[in-house]
């Protein structure tokens, strides 16, 4: 396309000076339209973005004045992006006067997202300038609950935190501390901190997000997360709600792009046409739950036509442990193993998955092709979408494992590798053991194999009094509003008995922070510490998110103490926090804790923020040596550049990697399985007669028959499988108008529960419809707009209809990222996005929310907040959903069977009910499909799994259940 002429008219008007002349160079200056030059022009720009070596003096015009040219100097500083996990690199733009953060930019120093970003990077601004953002600490006044909050000071939280941290530990109530996370980060930080104190008390929000598909991964091969390297691929699966919902979304789209544009296919499993969808060569509307039963098809026309990796599969995969397990009567021989796997997989015919997902037989065939073409370029992702939605939504993972296992394309270039291999992992200074306590409340006897914390379930353990909260934290965590089952989540936080102090740390008002003690102001991704390094390609990088103001001031001669010092209002930061909260629960050092935080440059002293990240970089392989030619410290190096790449595209098939010589001397190998072990312990196995690494699984290789499953007291699923799901046709009554509704995307513009601080955000999408397709509005004689009664498993909501084709016909959805609300006694709060809502309890588990007021202009330090033109605030819908543990992974299935009816007279759009006495009815139910620990030798989880915040593993400590352990032997 390149350079766009200017018109007749145009160089007419330009000339008299009607409009500015933007034509003098053959170049228009500021175009803002992309589509006009080339990518040669586009690639040269981002090359022009501010060389660093001007970064602390970069004049630019002020847009907002023009045409007039007036000159702003900024300095420039690099952080990351908190607005997903993909932790893109961002520049803020300072103004150099007055020292306020004016707008963010990409950062082209950064290998993951290589300068780009996508709306939500960008609208950082709005969060930090948000003029109903919390900034000064604050204390409940009243009843829990009630809406009324007092100004403290960080000293009074802190002091009153740490007080009661030190009680419980002191009597032993190790368990009655929980840290609970909604957006993670703080890489390995809090391992840090809450090891530090001895406790097991980590929970996080994985298990209503990727714990399915983690396992799925996990049980093949040792690693719980996929990386695809998109822009080497040949064929591209996404078992995607969009691009891979939100996950690595910017670095892994332009990456995806990039591997179309040198031909790849790409190809999206999703029954709504995502954005994803709509850009793919194949998008197949799958049915939900059934994409196994697809992908296992595709397997099974891969080994029949003989298009699988045969000497892939043979050294890597433990077909002779299959045979002897499962075959017994057969020779062990590698032609038996694909002649049994045919016969296993017979009834995977494309018809059957075309009756299972209504996707083309002949589709399910082409596609099957094209993946045996690419063989060790065939790339795939499955994150939350289809894993996270369904009974049995793990197996999905693994049945798309298994096809990358066929093509041999398990770490190769232009396939798919472990992200690990991909990833920096910090050593931090003074580390401390593994704790020697296993709470309860976090990983259950009936979830053994759990892949998470089973946080959806935490209120009701508590309902059933299996524990109590003494001190709660919530992170960035908004389960109210989040969760299923928000009201048996404000249920439990209103009582005392069970949770008896909750702080939480936010960046902004939520849900259930209205239902905490202490509501304490966290920075946004430029007022805050962290490392980020994640799996977006076939390289490793480590960036760094840095308070942009402080690094200002440092650099202008004016360093501050502590970060709160330099953000506005007294806005901290986590990482000071814990340190300061750690220092204070044990301020002479007799419980053991404090020597954690100590200095490792200034024995006995507290240790710096500046400190504990000059640590880690300088342990980053590489960056000590690059840091020395610029005669930087590590430290000044990322505060410099905001990200070092570490390796690019050196970590593929690192499972074939040999053992030293010294590794191998005193080793043995296990002449059955060929695994190699020293010390106790497995470090390999021999593979065509050479001692390699292999993977972190029993036999050290992808395990297609799983000994573990057999252990564990599922043996029905000891290889990949379809299961059909709790939404699956068999279970749903369409007589009686019982659908499915899929719950799981959400528009790509949004943060999960963090938009509603984002004006440019939510002025795009600020709506949630319920996406019916035209045949089955016309079924109900539903058009757009009209008012529906969707009626969950314990209760309903009301939302509207948008007929649509992009929807699969047979089912529903809605996305899950609006619907925010507060009350009229609430602080305001994100007032861009939250209705009033009137919220009443008849005390016996019937809630019900009406909408008072939709969203509306207002007063404010933003001019904007008077010109809001949109009144729609959306609905509510998670409140309604019932728990649904995966009684294997642990995963909520978030589709819900849903009974679709037109609402009565008197109800209104927004209108929620939900019964709490039903929902602990469905927890039970889903609570009886369990099997429960103890597995082999007393063990409450397989030992090779990884466990978040793994406790001590020594045996017979509290990893073992020992009292069965003994009735066992
Ligand atoms: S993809 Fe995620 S990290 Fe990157 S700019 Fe968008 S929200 Fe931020």
């Amino acid at each position: 396309m390149g350079y766009k002429k200017p018109s007749f008219l145009e160089n007419m008007a330009e000339k008299i000076g009607i409009i500015p002349n933007l034509h003098k160079d053959k170049r228009q200056e500021f175009d803002g339209d992309m589509r006009h030059f080339t990518d040669e022009e586009v690639a040269e720009m981002y090359e022009n973005f501010p060389p660093p070596e001007k970064w602390d003096n970069w004049v630019e015009y002020d847009p907002k004045v023009w045409p007039k040219k007036e000159r702003k100097t900024y300095q420039i500083v690099p952080t990351t992006c908190f607005n997903c996990e993909s932790a893109c690199g961002l520049t803020a733009f300072i103004d150099k006067e007055t020292q306020e953060v004016k707008k963010f930019e990409g950062n082209p120093h950064h290998p993951g997202s290589r300068g780009r970003n996508c709306a939500k990077g960008p609208a950082t601004i709005n969060q930090i300038n948000d003029p109903d953002r919390i900034l000064f600490p604050l204390k409940r006044k009243g009843k829990r609950g009630d809406g009324e909050w007092e100004r403290v000071t960080w000293d009074d939280a802190l002091d009153t935190i740490a007080a009661r941290i030190r009680k419980a530990i002191q009597e032993e109530r190790h368990n009655e501390i929980a840290y609970h996370v909604g957006r993670p980060g703080h890489e390995k930080f809090m391992n840090w901190i809450l090891q530090g104190w001895g406790v097991d008390g980590h929970n996080s929000h994985t298990n209503i997000c990727s714990s399915g598909a983690r396992f799925g991964y996990n049980i093949w091969y040792g690693y719980d997360r996929p990386s695809p390297d998109h822009a080497n691929a040949k064929f591209i699966l996404l078992v995607s709600a969009h691009l891979e919902s939100g996950h690595y979304f910017n670095p892994h789209a332009q990456r995806i792009i990039e591997g179309k544009m040198k031909g790849a296919k790409l190809a999206t499993m999703d029954p709504r046409l995502s954005n994803t969808a709509s850009m793919s060569d194949y998008w197949l509307p799958t049915y939900p739950g059934s994409e196994a039963a697809v992908l296992l098809a595709m397997a099974l026309i891969i080994l029949q036509e003989g298009l699988y990796n045969r000497e892939y599969v043979e050294n890597w995969t433990n077909w002779e442990e299959y045979l002897k397990a499962l075959h017994s009567d057969k020779a062990v021989t590698f032609e038996n193993y694909i002649a049994a796997m045919i016969n296993e997989y017979k009834e995977y015919t494309p018809e059957f998955a075309e009756k299972e997902s209504g996707v083309k037989a002949e589709t399910v065939v082409e596609i099957a092709h094209l993946i045996g073409e690419a063989g060790e370029r065939f790339a795939s992702h499955n994150w939350r979408a289809a894993g996270a939605s369904n009974l049995g939504g793990w197996a999905v993972a693994r049945a798309l494992h298994f096809l990358t296992v066929l093509t041999g394309a398990v770490g190769t270039k232009g396939g798919t590798s472990p992200n690990s291999w991909n990833k920096f992992s910090p050593t931090q200074p003074n580390p401390p053991k593994p704790q020697k306590v296993w709470n309860e409340l976090h990983f259950p006897k009936e979830y053994p194999l759990g892949f998470f914390e089973m946080s959806q379930l935490l209120p009701h353990f508590l309902k059933e009094g299996r524990g109590f909260m003494d001190v709660y934290f919530s992170r960035v965590f908004n389960p109210v509003w989040t969760y299923p089952d928000g009201f048996t989540w404000m249920e439990m936080f209103s009582d005392e008995t069970k949770f008896g102090l909750h702080t939480a740390l936010t960046p902004t008002w939520n849900e259930t922070a209205f239902y905490a003690d202490f509501v304490l102001p966290m920075g946004l991704a430029s007022e805050r510490h962290d490392i980020n390094s994640y799996a977006t390609h076939g390289g490793t990088w480590v960036a760094f998110r840095q308070p942009v103001l402080r690094e200002a001031a440092r650099r202008n001669g004016k360093p501050v103490e502590f970060t709160y010092q330099a953000n506005p209002g007294e806005v901290w930061e986590e990482d000071e926090f814990w340190i300061e909260l750690s220092w204070r629960i044990d301020p002479d050092g007799s419980m053991g804790i404090r020597k954690h935080f100590e200095s490792p440059y200034r024995p006995g002293e507290k240790i710096t923020i500046d400190e504990y990240y000059q640590y880690i970089f300088e342990r980053v392989p590489g960056l000590p040596e690059v840091a020395k030619k610029e005669d930087l410290t590590e430290l000044q190096y990322m505060q410099k550049y905001g990200a070092y790449e570490i390796e690019d595209g050196e970590s593929y098939k690192l499972n074939e990697k040999s053992l030293s010589e010294e590794q191998v001397k005193g080793s043995k190998v296990d002449p059955g399985t060929n695994v190699i072990s020293k010390g106790g312990k497995d470090i390999g196995v021999m593979v065509n007669g050479k001692p390699v690494v292999g993977f972190p699984t029993p036999s050290r290789k992808n395990e297609f028959y799983s000994q573990t499953m057999v252990d564990w007291k599922w043996p029905e699923y000891a290889t990949p499988t379809y299961i059909k799901s709790h939404i699956h046709n068999d279970n749903l009554d369409k007589s009686k108008g019982e659908y499915v509704l899929v719950p799981t995307f959400r528009l790509p513009t949004l943060i999960h529960s963090r938009s509603g601080n984002a004006k440019w955000l939510v002025e795009i999408s600020n709506r949630n419809p319920i996406w019916m397709h035209p045949d089955d509005a016309a079924k109900w004689g539903f058009k757009t707009g009209d008012l529906v009664k969707m009626n969950t498993d314990i209760g309903y909501f009301i939302d509207k209809v948008w007929v649509t084709q992009g929807m699969k016909p047979g089912v529903v959805a809605c996305s899950h990222h609006i619907g925010r609300w507060r009350r009229p006694q609430d602080k305001t709060g994100n007032r861009w996005a939250t209705n009033t809502v009137d919220i009443q309890s008849d005390g016996k588990g019937g809630w019900k929310m009406n909408t008072l007021s939709g969203i509306k202009p207002y007063e404010s330090s933003d001019k904007d907040s008077k010109r809001i033109f949109w009144k729609d605030g959306g609905v509510h819908q998670n409140i309604t959903h019932a728990v649904h543990p995966d009684p294997i992974s642990g995963m909520h299935c978030w589709h819900q069977r849903v009974r679709i009816e037109k609402p009565a007279v008197g109800e209104k759009y927004g209108d929620i009910y939900v019964d709490t006495n039903k929902s602990h009815e469905v927890y039970k139910e889903w609570m009886a499909m369990t099997r429960p620990a103890p597995g082999p030798n007393g063990e409450r989880r397989p030992l090779w799994f990884k466990r978040a915040f793994t406790p001590d593993k020594t045996e017979g400590g509290c990893y073992y259940i020992n009292d069965e352990k003994k009735e066992d032997s």
